[in-house]
């Protein structure tokens, strides 16, 4: 009964467009097997999900939200969705997503934009938008994304739902479609704290698949979860006060401020020195290591081909045609900044910076447990507002991308609503490794 009412809901909102793929047969058949077995002692016992379709499912089409993908059907489950079915979880279908996950909108997805449930003309927030308008809609009660450089956060700030970016290492990256590997985490996406506790606790591995795997001794987040937050020193950087910040964003910030020191939290004051280079060197590392990892999609091995008159005219046919303009775009910047002659002038020293700013949080970290700040400098933009602009659109991602460039978790959660009454988000990032603790702060907070 369950996955039926998801399934059903999943029906009648189609004008979401948040699935790329259903697999609702399957899912009731599964269901049915579970009525006839249950086992309650499972984390997830027969939960129905639907899970972003950067996930490779064994079997079920896994497409990146691109046309060069748009056959393959994975012969492997990703470590961190086999996690969740080994816990009794129910796969619904494949969430839509921006193509390769290279986007703040949703817009950049072969298969169509995705509306937001909050208002059906607004951008569900982007590269999960798929899995974000799902969630807040219903149509999923959990979810996994991916992170990049805000793609838990920046949708979940925007849909009014709870979004974790784990700290690099924490989630195996097997069987997830690569972007920038340095950078990319899966993490979970929930209504409240409690369910993104838990959820986090499942995919959470260490896996021998992933040489990025980090083996540390993972905590069950959901059972050591609590609200009490006293004589925790969060930190509130100085720089995240940008030029030109919207008024409602700062008062939501003070707002945030304000309850967290009412929790017993003390605040102080820091400095990331370096917070203004974060967004020009996360636009030179992840198309770097995007056009690296998406070479592999030439038209042989798998995936979409185009007819060619001779080899090189048929890898270049696949490629122009198989991928969409945003992708397009990055992989010439990529290539680009790793060719010879370029590479030091921009990788080189974007590696360089990238420290800066790594070492930038190890310092404010001396001083303080967790750093508060909004998730976004802005609520959802309108649908087709920013697609001709792709300078604004990147700069979504000011108080997001930092945290991927150090490695480190964050969190962002409900925290109140612009005049127009659309969600805003507050983001808590932590040290490695210390998921627990800005859980404990969001459970707190929200
Ligand atoms: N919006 C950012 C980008 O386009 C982040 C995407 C992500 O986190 N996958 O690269």
């Amino acid at each position: 009964e369950t996955t039926k009412a998801f399934i059903d809901r999943g029906e009648k909102s189609r004008d979401l467009n948040a699935y790329i793929t259903e697999d609702f047969s399957n899912a009731l058949l599964k269901a049915k097997s579970f009525d006839q077995k249950p086992n309650f002692d499972l984390k997830l016992p027969g939960v129905p999900m639907a899970v972003k379709d950067l996930f490779c499912t064994k079997d079920v089409k896994t497409t990146a939200g691109s046309k060069i993908l748009n056959n393959f059907i994975p012969p492997y489950e990703s470590t961190v969705t086999q996690n969740i079915w080994d816990v009794g979880a129910i796969l619904l279908g494949k969430l839509n997503c921006d193509e390769f996950a290279m986007g703040s909108s949703n817009e950049t997805s072969f298969f169509g934009n995705v509306q937001s449930p909050i208002d059906k003309g607004l951008v569900p927030g982007g590269s999960s938008g798929g899995s974000a308008s799902a969630l807040a809609a219903n149509l999923t009660p959990i979810t996994i994304g991916t992170d990049t450089g805000g793609s838990i956060r920046q949708p979940a700030s925007f849909t009014g739902t709870v979004g974790l970016k784990p700290t690099y290492g924490s989630c195996s990256r097997y069987g997830i479609v690569a972007f920038a590997s340095s950078l990319d985490q899966a993490g979970p996406m929930s209504k409240d704290v409690k369910d993104c506790a838990l959820l986090q606790e499942i995919i959470s591995t260490y896996d021998e698949k992933d040489s990025t795997s980090i083996d540390f001794k993972r905590n069950e987040y959901s059972k050591e979860l609590t609200n009490n937050i006293k004589g925790k020193k969060i930190g509130v950087p100085k720089e995240y006060r940008v030029d030109r910040m919207p008024k409602e964003i700062e008062d939501l910030w003070t707002k945030g401020i304000e309850y967290a020191k009412d929790c017993g939290a003390e605040i102080i004051e820091i400095s990331l020195p370096h917070t203004n280079y974060a967004l020009p060197t996360y636009y030179i590392v992840a198309p770097a290591e995007a056009s690296s990892n998406l070479a592999r999609y030439d038209g042989v091995k798998y995936g979409f081909r185009s007819k060619g008159e001779n080899l090189i005219d048929m890898y270049e046919k696949t490629r122009s045609e198989g991928f969409g303009s945003e992708v397009q775009r990055r992989i010439m910047i990529g290539t680009y900044v790793l060719s010879s002659g370029y590479y030091d002038a921009y990788y080189l020293k974007a590696q360089k910076v990238r420290k800066l700013i790594k070492n930038d949080f190890e310092e404010a970290y001396k001083k303080v447990d967790a750093i508060l700040t909004p998730s976004t400098p802005s609520a959802a933009f309108k649908i087709g507002e920013k697609t001709n602009d792709p300078v604004s659109m990147y700069l979504n991602d000011i108080f997001t991308v930092p945290v991927n460039l150090a490695g480190l978790p964050a969190i962002s959660i409900p925290a109140g609503v612009d005049v127009k009454g659309y969600p805003l988000g507050l983001q808590i990032i932590g040290k490695a490794f210390d998921e627990q603790n800005i859980l404990n702060i969001a459970y707190a907070m929200e």
